[in-house]
Parts: structure tokens; sequence; C-alpha cells
């Protein structure tokens, strides 16, 4: 493992010498009520990868940790499976705040990716919105069949984690798909850590993310300092990162339902041995 703060360090490095105005990305505010400033635009399709399945016509600016970690992403999966193609959605707007269809992606720091899928052969096929069951199988709407290609998904988990500079805070996904993705990775003999990261940063909210992955970032540690906030989880792991920044203000509890709020509902009904995610 890399140790803690080399990661800030090498963004720092990158164009994001603290005090430094005008330059590199800021993501301000959390991502249900925030903006970006100086944002980066995702090109229309780049190595392994077509930013072509938003909702939005211009949502495609981000910070340059999130587009660099789509990309990426998009370039070790292209690696490991020649011909892969991520197709990404939404990120957000160009200087960020409420963006119809999401109740975040406001400060630049939120992506939606399509999941790779495979046919009943295991071949690659283009990716499109497909809600996947416990068994990996979604239906297609001419009635053809395609599933959930566990190996080459696992691969987006892996990617966001061991990338320090990416900052991987959230990946919104069914429970579901997320035990298919552990079980395969533990099966695969991923690193523990990895595996152990992943399965905390994989969370199903309330709109149970069937059809695509929702990736959320933490703050840079220049963004903070700019008045940029994460919203709980604040894993241990990066707390002990904070800590040396002087960054210590950061939500150590989850946000309470309110009573007899739908979110106080769905709390009685998530899976067992899993956490609320809000
Ligand atoms: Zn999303």
């Amino acid at each position: 493992m890399i140790g803690a703060g080399a990661a800030f360090a090498c963004v720092l490095a990158a164009g994001r010498a603290p005090g430094e105005q005008g330059r590199g990305a800021v993501s301000l505010g959390n991502s249900n009520e925030g903006r970006l400033e100086n944002g980066i635009r995702i090109p229309e399709r780049g190595p392994g990868y077509v930013a072509t399945a938003g909702v939005n016509q211009d949502a495609k600016w981000g910070t340059e940790e999130l587009v660099g970690a789509i990309e990426a992403i998009a370039a070790e999966v292209a690696r490991q499976a020649p011909g892969s193609n991520l197709v990404v959605g939404d990120l957000g707007f160009r200087e960020g705040g409420e963006i119809p269809h999401h109740q975040s992606h406001q400060a630049g720091r939120d992506v939606d990716l399509l999941f790779y899928m495979a046919d009943k052969a295991g071949a690659p096929v283009r990716s499109r919105a497909v809600r996947f069951d416990a068994a990996g199988k979604g239906a297609l709407e001419d009635g053809g069949e395609v599933r959930f290609d566990v190996a080459r998904n696992w691969l987006v988990l892996r990617e966001l984690v061991e990338s320090r500079d990416a900052g991987l805070q959230r990946v919104f996904v069914a429970e579901r798909l997320r035990s298919l993705l552990l079980t395969h990775a533990e099966a695969a003999g991923e690193p523990a850590w990895i595996i152990e990261r992943a399965g905390e940063a994989m969370c199903e909210p309330a709109v149970p993310h069937d059809d695509h992955f929702h990736v959320r970032l933490f703050c840079t540690a220049e963004d903070y300092r700019r008045g940029c906030r994460d919203t709980w989880p604040i894993y241990p792991w990066r707390r002990t990162e904070l800590a040396p920044l002087g960054i210590v203000d950061v939500e150590t509890a989850p946000p309470q339902p309110r009573k007899a709020s739908w979110k106080r509902r769905y709390v009685r009904r998530v899976t067992p041995g899993r956490v609320w995610c809000p």
C-alpha cells in the first residue's frame, strides 16, 4: 500500500499547488449541493470508452480526478480485455449545481457508468441500460438475454480502489450485484484489502442501481481547502490519510433518516448486515 498522503502529494504536484487560483478543477460543497470550478470536459470518446450515454446533453464535466479515473478504468479494462468499451453516462454540468434526473452529480465528483455486459456465450456486447437480476441475467427489449460481465465489472472496482489519486468514496450499485462482484473477487484471489475497500464502497441506495454504477469520489485535499465537503461515510483509512493534512472536520456518523420519511421505511428492508446507504 502507498503511504498516507502520497497520493495527495501527487495530486498537488500535478497542477494543484495550494493557493494557485484559476488552475485545476475545484469541487465545492458536496455532491447533493455543490458546484464545480474550472471543470474538465470529458471527450466524447477516448481509448476504451464512449461518453455518449448521458441523459443530460451537456453533463460532461468533472474534476480532473474524475475524468482521469474514467479514462484509467477504460484503459485498464481494454488492456485486459481488448475491444472493451466503457459507456459513460452523466457527469455534471460545467459549473456543477442542480441537474435534472439526479439528486447529486452537482460537484464534479459523480459519474454514471453502464455495466460491461456479455452475451450468453460470454462474448462482450455493447453496454446499454439493462437491469440485472441476482444471477447476473438481464433481458433486452427484443427478448434477448445478456449477462452481467462480472470479471470486467470487477476491474472497475479494482481500478478505483487501487488508484489513490481517484479517492473513491462510493459506488452505488444493487446489493445483489455487489454480492456477485465480491464473490468473483474472492474466487479470483484478489488482494484482501482491495476486496474489503470495494465492499465498503459499494452500497445499494433507495433507487437500486441495477443497470449502472454510480461512482463518487472524495474531495481532494486542495478541494477541502477551497470548501469541498465530503458527506458520510468517511472510512477509517480515509481519516488516517486526512489527519496529517490537518483535515479533521469530517462527518463521522451517518445522517439520521427523519421519522416516517421514505428513507426510514427503506432502512427496515435494507439487506441484513449492511448499513443504510443514504
Ligand atoms: Zn448517478
